[in-house]
């Protein structure tokens, strides 16, 4: 059997609170869970969701028919939706949009929840939210409540000529149908959309504490794929960097590869013109540790700092570092277009070789 996420650890006041609502009956039926990004809100909206297909007293029971399908990701009145690549078909259909998440789902599943923030290009766009109405508009199919998870819900953005989606997205999330719960979710609230913040219950998840974190490590699985992405092996090291937040350590893994990637290039640049044209090639090719638009977030952040830090001693360097990220910018706008990576980096490299003496 195939289970879908495991159980949330820690923020147990939470769960028993949301536990105690749901049997009062007075659980919100549009709920916003916002907290730091890694401390298991998704996880926790699907641990409620679980909890209320179920209906026991004191969480999912795991043994009855709802919780069964529930686990096996195979319950009809549980969804869950989150930021995605836009799919190629200009228009897809709500059985697109599901067939997508459902390969997404069972890769998250697989990584044992330690999944990475959305990436620039994901978002839930409009073919997304028709899908939710439309999942809305029937009565649950098996269990007495349908819950719909929305995950990282302020990427859900306005879009030209979405209105009508947006609009019939708002009135379900005003009054859901009956017999239907929201859950959203958020690590940057200030994000989402005023008319979506107003229709919600807001619920703060905060960080672990440093105990819980321990207990995630100890999962089956967990340390060899921290292992595998390059993290350190020793404990006490993991939980200082999770810092409450374990399901962050994968993106903050990714990012520090991207800075070490992003500041090696610096140095090639100012290097001599061999090590310049390695380097090129090098974010060409697929060996890059970082993506090639991590590796440019990075930069730009590198870059900023060294404006910040030179301005004073010598305003020339920092003169050069502002230019470069005025360029950086550029090749990031040009990546988003599909622009080569190798070729943008050519005519980045003068220009980072100016930032990076
Ligand atoms: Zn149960």
């Amino acid at each position: 059997m195939t289970t879908l996420l495991p159980d949330p650890i820690g923020h147990d006041a939470l769960r028993l609170r949301l536990i105690q609502q749901v049997g009062r009956g007075t659980l919100p039926s549009s709920l916003l869970l916002h907290g730091p990004a890694g401390v298991g809100k998704q996880q926790l909206a699907l641990w409620l969701a679980r909890a209320i297909v179920c209906g026991g007293a004191s969480g999912p029971c795991d043994t009855c028919h709802q919780c069964r399908m529930a686990l096996a990701w195979q319950h009809p009145d549980i969804h869950w939706v989150f930021p995605r690549p836009r799919l190629k078909d200009s228009d897809p259909d709500p059985a697109d949009v599901r067939a997508d998440l459902a390969e997404a789902i069972a890769d998250r599943a697989k990584a044992l929840g330690l999944y990475s923030p959305p990436a620039g290009n994901e978002g839930i766009y409009v073919a997304t939210v028709r899908a939710i109405v439309q999942g809305v508009a029937s009565a649950p199919s098996m269990a007495a409540r349908r819950i719909v998870v929305v995950g990282d819900a302020e990427r859900m953005v306005p879009q030209e000529g979405a209105d009508q989606a947006a609009n019939a997205f708002l009135k379900v999330l005003e009054e859901p149908p009956p017999g239907t719960t929201f859950v959203l979710t958020s690590s940057e609230p200030g994000a989402l959309l005023p008319t979506i913040r107003s229709r919600v219950v807001a619920m703060r998840v905060g960080p672990l504490a440093d105990r819980a974190v321990r207990q995630f490590l100890e999962r089956p699985g967990v340390r060899p794929a921290l292992a595998a992405a390059g993290l350190p092996a020793d404990d006490d090291q993991l939980v200082a960097y999770a810092g409450g937040a374990p399901g962050a350590l994968l993106a903050g893994a990714a990012r520090a590869a991207a800075v070490a990637d992003a500041r090696q290039l610096l140095d090639a640049a100012a290097g001599p013109r061999s090590a310049r044209f390695k380097a090129a090639f090098q974010q060409g090719a697929s060996g890059a540790r970082g993506s090639f638009s991590d590796v440019l977030d990075a930069l730009t952040d590198v870059l900023a700092d060294r404006v910040r830090t030179s301005t004073e001693r010598d305003p020339a360097r920092a003169a050069a570092a502002a230019r470069a990220v005025l360029e950086v910018e550029g090749a990031k706008a040009a990546a988003r277009q599909n622009a080569q990576p190798s070729l943008l980096m050519a005519r980045l490299l003068p220009v980072l070789a100016e930032a990076g003496r």
